[in-house]
């Protein structure tokens, strides 16, 4: 994309971002007042236990409504809004949103209700220093109990800010909040390093799986990932799985959890809430 394309995106970003909303749940509007003054929604995908197809969480992924653009994906407006420090406002929101939804969810369906929110943070978002107190705020008002959030942190991110990450980490863990290591492999992480990272999980970056069809060394590499996550204790998801024979691959091999078109595709707020209303026993 050229410069001139991105300033114009950057300024259009700034005038459709949301006016940071003081935080008023239980407030019924809450929810609907920042829907209708943005163009951000959140979808929510699926991440299933591969041996018994339960869900055990939605990630929650962003998406921009450009007026006249339609929708831009985050890959492109992530990194723009990470260039102009509105992941800050943003990342809030989306946390805020996520909440908002899972407590709708655990009142909708108060029998047994196991699922996990899973939401993704910008490397940026790590140098709030008041992240970990505003997260357990939001916690607390929404009267949810801490497991049932799981942060994503990137690989690459986690290890540009490895002093500020590991902290922060800690401190997270503490508080029993869950912590996944995204697009893990892609990054640069030494096995060393690993072992010391206070997360529960590993989520095997989908470009291992998209070179699989043919590619037998990629299997390989996946085996290897799902052996050593569970030498560390860590649970695995696979992100990206496409097809019937990835998914019982990827059984065989004993992954934990699976994420993928194959599974289910990111769902509107509705969607998924009518996926889960299907099973009682999610
Ligand atoms: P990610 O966190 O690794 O999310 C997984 C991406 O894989 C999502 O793309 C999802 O829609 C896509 N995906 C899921 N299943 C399949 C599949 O079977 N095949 C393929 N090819 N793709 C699949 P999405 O929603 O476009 O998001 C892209 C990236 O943007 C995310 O990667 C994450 O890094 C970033 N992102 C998305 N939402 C947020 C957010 O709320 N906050 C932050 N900081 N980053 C976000
Ligand atoms: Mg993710
Ligand atoms: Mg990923
Ligand atoms: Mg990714």
């Amino acid at each position: 994309r050229s410069r001139k394309q991105q300033e114009n995106l950057s300024a259009s970003m700034r005038k459709s971002h949301p006016t940071p909303t003081p935080f008023t749940y239980p407030s019924e509007q809450w929810g609907l007042e920042l829907e209708m003054q943005s163009d951000f929604r959140l979808y929510y995908q699926p991440i299933v236990a591969l041996d018994t197809g339960r869900i055990s969480g939605f990630e929650a992924l962003v998406r921009w409504y450009h007026p006249t653009r339609g929708m831009v994906s985050p890959v492109d407006f992530i990194p723009l809004a990470e260039e102009t420090g509105l992941i800050m406002d943003l990342g809030d929101w989306i946390l805020q949103t996520a909440c908002y939804q899972l407590r709708e969810w655990q009142s909708k369906f108060p029998h047994g209700l196991e699922v996990t929110m899973v939401v993704n943070l910008s490397s940026l978002q790590l140098h709030n220093p008041h992240l970990v107190s505003q997260i357990q705020q939001l916690l607390d008002e929404m009267n949810l109990d801490n497991r049932y959030l799981k942060l994503e942190i990137t690989e690459s991110g986690l290890m540009e800010n490895e002093e500020i990450a590991l902290d922060l980490l800690r401190t997270m863990r503490e508080a029993g909040i869950q912590l996944s290591i995204d697009d893990f492999g892609t990054g640069y992480s030494s096995l060393a390093r690993l072992h010391n990272l206070p997360v529960n999980t590993l989520k095997i970056d989908k470009s291992f799986l998209q070179r699989t069809t043919f590619d037998h060394e990629s299997w390989e590499i996946i085996e290897t990932i799902i052996i050593l996550a569970h030498k560390l204790g860590l649970t695995v998801v696979a992100e990206g799985i496409e097809t019937g024979d990835q998914f019982e691959l990827l059984q065989r091999l004993n992954c934990d959890y699976g994420q993928g078109y194959w599974l289910s595709r990111p769902m509107d707020a509705s969607g998924a809430t009518a996926l889960l209303a299907k099973n009682p026993q999610w």
